[in-house]
């Protein structure tokens, strides 16, 4: 089962993917993830992508398109993938449509723009392998380190106010338009993300057919 995660920062997308990761048993591509990885190790990749992400602006489709066709053609996703915040252009869509990538359901996690900003301040990434917590909401076993793989969590740096806020400009001009894209296509789930983590999980499982 091929899946997309669509929805405005701070939604809920990475959360969510981790949770189908667990239950489907199908990998998740994150860009976001793969770009800080990226930064971090220095490649060239990262130097050019780091510009665009510190000021909340999208890195060119050219880059993301490259690293996504390599990912989607590991072993691994044979099965089935996730992707999170990926697509995120028309131009990314239409790209994956024209490389064969098959897409079975598109789920956009709707989330109004006022609740994004007490999730941002309140997240903490996994600096090794990019998991997200909420200080509040949800919070790791023991603070400051990962449930999952015992990495240091940390904030990160687009997640300050004012760069929310261009990045949720961002998304209404050039990301929300694929809600269109793919209802057209059949594909479109809408999700609430205004409910608790388990909610919008159990509604996702329900809506691609996964509950038992
Ligand atoms: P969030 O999940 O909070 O929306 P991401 O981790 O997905 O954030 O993305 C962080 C940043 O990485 C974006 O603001 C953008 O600069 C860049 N980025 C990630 N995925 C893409 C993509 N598919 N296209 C363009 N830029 C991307
Ligand atoms: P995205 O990948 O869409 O940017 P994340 O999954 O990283 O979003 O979630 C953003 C922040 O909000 C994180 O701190 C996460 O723990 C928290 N969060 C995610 N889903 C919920 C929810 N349903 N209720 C409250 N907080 C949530
Ligand atoms: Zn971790």
């Amino acid at each position: 089962m091929n899946l997309i995660l669509l929805g405005a920062p701070g939604a809920g997308k990475g959360t969510q993917a981790e949770l189908l990761m667990e239950r489907l048993h199908i990998p998740s591509i994150s860009t976001g993830n793969m770009l800080r990885e990226a930064i971090k190790n220095g490649t060239d990749l990262g130097k050019q992508a780091k510009v665009y992400m510190d000021g909340g602006l999208l890195v060119p489709d050219a880059l993301i398109l490259g690293i996504v066709a390599e990912r989607v053609a590991q072993p691994d996703c044979a099965n089935g993938f996730i992707l999170d915040g990926v697509p995120r252009t028309l131009a990314q869509a239409e790209a994956l449509d024209a490389r064969g990538v098959e897409i079975h359901h598109v789920l956009s996690i709707e989330i109004d723009d006022g609740i994004i900003e007490g999730r941002m301040t309140g997240r903490r990434v996994c600096a090794k392998c990019g998991a997200s917590y909420h200080i509040v909401a949800n919070p790791p076993k023991t603070e400051g380190v990962c449930d999952i793989c015992g990495g240091e969590l940390v904030s990160r740096q687009d997640d300050a106010p004012e760069t929310v806020r261009r990045r949720l400009e961002v998304y209404h001009a050039s990301t929300e338009v694929l809600k269109d894209y793919y209802a057209r296509q059949g594909k479109l789930r809408l999700i609430r993300g205004d409910q608790s983590i388990e909610g919008a999980n159990q509604e996702i499982l329900t809506a691609i057919g996964a509950k038992e």
